[in-house]
């Protein structure tokens, strides 16, 4: 159903690339964060095409705001759809850009700027929906909620977590449609959507090795540092124990059925566990690549922090290291110790310091089923990817809430250009193509409106 002439559209989209660029100009650099002002020009935003918006605030001196807005929908389409993103960026090395990451300036059709693929345009492109339904005076089937969250590059503490914890009924959705997936990924001249349905789940905690006190001149073998140094050795040369996850299984046979030979043979031998230690090692060239398939198909533990003795001359009693363990959807914290125990053995102790376990949407939803159809129609050579990422994003808390959360926020780069988002994606000079984010902006738009609106 057309809401909107083709010139009305064109409008819009200026509009909303000049929104986009007005957002990428707020430092909201976390830590510590400073959304303030941010939230406040979402908030007018808004008002000017006539939505009412909530400012949620949390954290010191509840300095970190949280703006939700709410579509009225009859409900005959379903439960709400929520439109989210964060509006928090990573810290800048400001001697590795070419352009300022805060001026948002376009150069040869690229806008810089810190936020601009993670994930600002998200934001404005949920912004820009919303408005332009509002605008239009469509009749919703289902509520609308945009929420654009504070705090989530440094773990959602003040933005999604607070929400859902503090007030879910403002955000309770049926879906949810966010980070991280929609891009374009080129794999040997094929042109893939990764789309993503689950995210891994984590367990960090402290490890600590015991053994015999003593005076450093006179050393002995049952010293608490050589004990966790041992341990460590090993967990860092063993792969943990393999599990499938449907997703990762639904991935690989994707990816090889459309990929030609060698990779359409091998890719899928990584799911058997007895070769799949020789394939990640020997066979993908790629190392990034067989980084990616192995955090996908085990529970990992990475070292991260190391803690022994007060003196030189002390042998010390105990030894800690810390662990940033993440784990399988499906997986729990007690599997992790015990993989980690089958390793190292026992006589270690064992401390959480932060759990909660990996989510998973899954792929046979009418609703999945939507958003490859949207690709498959604003790109016909385009194919959608279903994937898990081994980190977490807000999905994690609003998936609290019963919502299938979908990580797909549609942007295309020109292949030509060979830019790769997974480089983009906290790094140097991050940047988006601006014909690409526009062409972002109407898939968005279309899926909306297939979900959420009325035909007449
Ligand atoms: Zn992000």
């Amino acid at each position: 159903m057309t809401l909107f002439s083709d010139s009305e559209w064109n409008a819009i989209a200026d509009r909303s690339v000049e929104d986009f660029r007005t957002l990428l100009r707020f430092e909201t650099v976390n830590p510590p964060g400073n959304e303030g002002e941010a939230a406040d020009w979402i908030v007018q935003r808004l008002a000017e095409s006539g939505v009412e918006s909530r400012v949620f605030r949390c954290g010191p001196d509840q300095l970190r705001p949280n703006v939700v807005a709410r579509l009225k929908g009859d409900g005959t389409g379903g439960g709400p759809l929520l439109l989210t993103g964060h509006i928090d960026v990573v810290p800048v090395e400001l001697e590795h850009w070419d352009h300022d990451p805060f001026g948002a300036e376009i150069h040869d059709g690229y806008l810089f700027g810190r936020g601009a693929i993670d994930m600002k345009n998200m934001v404005t492109m949920c912004l820009t929906i919303t408005a332009a339904l509002r605008e239009s005076g469509a009749r919703l089937t289902r509520d609308i909620i945009f929420a654009a969250v504070a705090d989530e590059e440094e773990g959602c503490t003040y933005g999604s977590k607070y929400m859902v914890e503090e007030h879910p009924d403002e955000v309770r959705a049926e879906y949810m449609l966010g980070e991280i997936g929609g891009f374009t990924l080129d794999v040997n001249g094929v042109r893939y959507y990764p789309v993503q349905v689950a995210e891994k789940g984590i367990c960090q905690f402290r490890m600590s090795a015991h053994g015999d006190p003593g005076h450093g001149s006179m050393p002995h073998d049952a010293m608490s540092t050589i004990r966790l140094a041992e341990a460590l050795t090993k967990l860092g040369t063993t792969r943990l124990p393999q599990h499938e996850v449907a997703t990762v299984r639904e991935n690989i046979r994707l990816l090889a059925k459309t990929q030609k030979a060698p990779a359409s043979l091998v890719l899928p031998l990584v799911l058997n566990p007895k070769l799949s230690a020789l394939i990640l090692k020997k066979v993908i060239p790629d190392r990034g690549l067989a980084n990616t398939l192995a955090a996908n198909l085990s529970n990992t533990v990475s070292v991260t922090g190391l803690r022994a003795g007060q003196k030189t001359n002390m042998i010390p009693g105990t030894s800690t290291a810390t662990l940033d363990g993440r784990l399988l959807p499906g997986q729990t914290s007690q599997d992790l110790f015990r993989e980690v125990e089958a390793v190292v053995g026992s006589g270690f102790t064992y401390e959480t310091i932060r759990e909660f376990e990996g989510i998973e949407g899954g792929t046979d939803d009418p609703f999945f089923e939507k958003i490859c159809a949207n690709i498959r129609r604003h790109d016909p050579d385009g194919i959608p990817l279903p994937y898990m990422i081994p980190g977490f994003t807000d999905a994690q808390y609003f998936s609290r809430l019963g919502t299938k959360c979908y990580g797909y926020s549609p942007l295309r780069f020109p292949a030509e250009d060979e830019v790769k988002f997974t480089e983009l994606f906290h790094g140097h000079n991050e940047r988006i193509h601006v014909e690409g984010y526009r062409w972002g902006l109407r898939c968005l738009w279309d899926l909306v409106v297939d979900v959420a609106v009325a035909g007449d």
